[in-house]
């Protein structure tokens, strides 16, 4: 199977199993893991932040941050396509009782003039503006990459307006490495910011969460509240570790890759997408002009041993990752041929 479905398929490699395997473990809840607080130390000093707290998932740091930032009834701005908004059941509304003001960016990316079009002049009637939501990189709006003027721009106006800034770094370190600016210059405009261990960087479980100390400190009090506080996490620090010594610079061939997959799926009939779309390691298509929808197409692909990801009627996502090769992604693009054709 060649499976695109997403990079949080990644499978631990060997070398990463040996490595949690030889970790130096304790009681995190205790502070006494030392895998783990090597872990939050490094992210830190990655993300140009005090401190950081591992976590189980992005979802949870998500959610976390919002927690930090946002009182019931204060506004959320994030992009229509944003994880927060699709993709985490509602939590922003039920755990800390905020509202989403979905902004109708382009390719998962919004601008100043978006939000002050959404922004009403304060009323007690009205929910309090309070945070701003960057996806690095946008998942559902297409893979792409925030400029870091676009981030800086959206920063100022939320410090005039008094507005915090959080940054999903779910795929944060593709944006670093296809854009080669490091990820503490996206970073030094958001109060809180995570990147994901589970996806590209291909450890089984983890995100790290990173701010001010004081920030975090609140952040290990809702972690204890949500349930979230660990014993030996050591073992899954130790792949964290691992990941960023070994598996950061590979993502460049996550990207290679993904641009071949569309520069080979462009020349097929029925398929659209623009390869200038593709920034990084994932692929959206449409496939209305084939004449199939994204599921049919989808199933007829698996027959063929390929597996991508239906995301609406007619649009069809596939995700380079450290499971796929060059290879792989020729056969892929045959099978895409064979079923459309
Ligand atoms: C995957 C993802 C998340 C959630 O991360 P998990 O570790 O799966 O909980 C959040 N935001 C974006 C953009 C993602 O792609």
């Amino acid at each position: 199977m060649i499976d695109l479905i997403s990079d949080t398929v990644t499978q631990p490699t060997a070398a990463m199993r040996a490595a949690m395997a030889q970790a130096k473990v304790g009681d995190e809840q205790r502070g006494e893991d030392p895998s783990t607080t090597a872990l939050c130390e490094r992210v830190a000093a990655l993300l140009g932040k005090e401190a950081a707290v591992f976590l189980p998932s992005g979802v949870m740091c998500n959610q976390i941050s919002i927690l930090m930032h946002c009182r019931p009834g204060d506004l959320i701005f994030a992009d229509e396509s944003a994880h927060i908004v699709n993709s985490e059941a509602g939590g922003p509304a039920v755990l800390a009782g905020a509202t989403l003001c979905a902004l109708a960016g382009r390719h998962g990316m919004y601008t100043v003039a978006d939000v002050e079009a959404k922004l009403r002049p304060a009323k007690r009637n009205a929910p309090k503006p309070r945070l701003i939501v960057v996806e690095q990189t946008v998942n559902r709006g297409g893979g792409g990459i925030w400029s870091l003027g676009d981030i800086a721009a959206l920063a100022a106006f939320a410090q005039s307006h008094r507005l915090r800034v959080h940054m999903d770094g779910a795929r944060l370190m593709n944006a670093v490495v296809a854009s080669r600016i490091p990820a503490r210059d996206y970073a030094r405009h958001c109060d809180t910011v995570w990147i994901d261990l589970s996806k590209g960087l291909g450890c089984p479980v983890g995100a790290v969460l990173a701010g001010s100390a004081e920030t975090i400190e609140q952040a290990w009090v809702w972690k204890h509240r949500l349930g979230g506080a660990m014993r030996q996490s050591g073992i899954l620090a130790a792949a964290g570790l691992y990941a960023l010594d070994h598996h950061v610079e590979r993502l460049a061939e996550d990207h290679v890759n993904a641009q071949r997959l569309a520069e080979l799926a462009i020349r097929l009939p029925g398929v659209r997408l623009d390869p200038t779309d593709v920034a990084t390691n994932l692929v959206f298509f449409d496939v209305q002009a084939s004449g199939l929808t994204a599921r049919q197409l989808c199933s007829r692909l698996l027959a063929h041993g390929v597996r991508m990801g239906e995301e609406s009627q007619s649009r069809v996502r596939a995700v380079t990752h450290l499971g796929i090769s060059r290879d792989d992604i020729d056969q892929a693009a045959l099978a895409l041929e064979s079923v459309l054709t």
